[in-house]
């Protein structure tokens, strides 16, 4: 489906013939749109909690200034949309760094089952809170990927705290570690990781679009969760450099299960 529209050159040559060139620019105006659209998205994001800032601090000025108990309330809105704008600066900035690594393969053994534990660990306090169980299942061996420890980890956490956030009014989210000679997704040895949750699940129609940059298949509870909808964009990237796999499974009413295949 490429179509060439733009004639490149048109020369003579011998003989009387004309010899014309094209150059498929396709591709180039893709890309193009997709940096404004891009533009378009960041600068949509960033100006909805600031429009809420400027309308907060008016109101502090004038109506609420001598009432102590509406300048709280505001001040803590405002803290709220300060942290949502202060988190997709760190996504955007994430997102570039790894887009930029994407072509250089990392080099160092890392251990999968120590990589878990730890994301576990740090997520425990979110998963209290939201009264959902956090389990790991790995094997006794240590399951070990040429990868990157940083960003290995931030691809469990953006499962895992989704898991928690969209599928956590099913109780419980598990990871479960595995591995494999012969894995037919990379057709070699390879690491699954899976991130299963017995959540509300996801709408088929969102499915192949939930790793495009800011696209939200509730758009809704994931601005009131506090979601970026680039979490699965920069998991996608990471993936890619480490030429693995990512695929959705999501059944509605039954759940959500990510899995993660990292060639060894
Ligand atoms: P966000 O910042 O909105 O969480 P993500 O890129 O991490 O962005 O996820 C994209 C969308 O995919 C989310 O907005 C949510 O609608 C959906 N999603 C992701 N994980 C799950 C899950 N485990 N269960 C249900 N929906 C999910």
């Amino acid at each position: 489906d490429v179509t060439c529209r733009y004639v490149h050159g048109i020369g003579a040559v011998r003989g009387g013939a004309t010899l014309v060139t094209f150059q498929d620019v396709t591709h180039l105006e893709q890309a193009v749109q997709m940096r404004r659209d891009f533009v378009a998205n960041v600068s949509h994001e960033l100006r909805t909690p600031l429009t809420a800032l400027m309308g907060f601090i008016e109101t502090l000025r004038g109506p609420a200034r001598n009432d102590p108990e509406a300048r709280d309330r505001f001040l803590g809105i405002m803290e709220d949309e300060a942290g949502r704008m202060n988190r997709l600066v760190g996504d955007l900035l994430s997102l570039n760094r790894v887009e930029s690594e994407e072509r250089v393969r990392p080099k160092a053994q890392v251990n999968l089952n120590e990589i878990l534990q730890a994301t576990l660990t740090s997520l425990r306090p979110l998963a209290d809170s939201a009264q959902v169980q956090l389990s790991l299942a790995a094997p006794e061996a240590p399951v070990l990927v040429t990868g990157d420890v940083d960003q290995l980890r931030q691809v469990f956490t953006n499962l895992i705290e989704n898991a928690i956030k969209y599928g956590g009014s099913g109780g419980r989210v598990d990871a479960v570690l595995s591995a494999s000679d012969r894995d037919p997704a990379v057709r070699g040895p390879a690491a699954r990781i899976q991130v299963i949750d017995k959540g509300p699940g996801i709408d088929p129609v969102h499915l192949p679009r939930l790793t495009e940059r800011f696209y939200r298949a509730d758009n809704h509870r994931s601005r009131q969760l506090g979601g970026t909808g680039l979490g699965l964009a920069i998991v996608k990237h990471i993936i890619n450099r480490h030429r693995g796999r990512l695929r959705v499974e999501s059944e509605q009413a039954q759940g959500s299960v990510f899995t993660v295949i990292l060639p060894q």
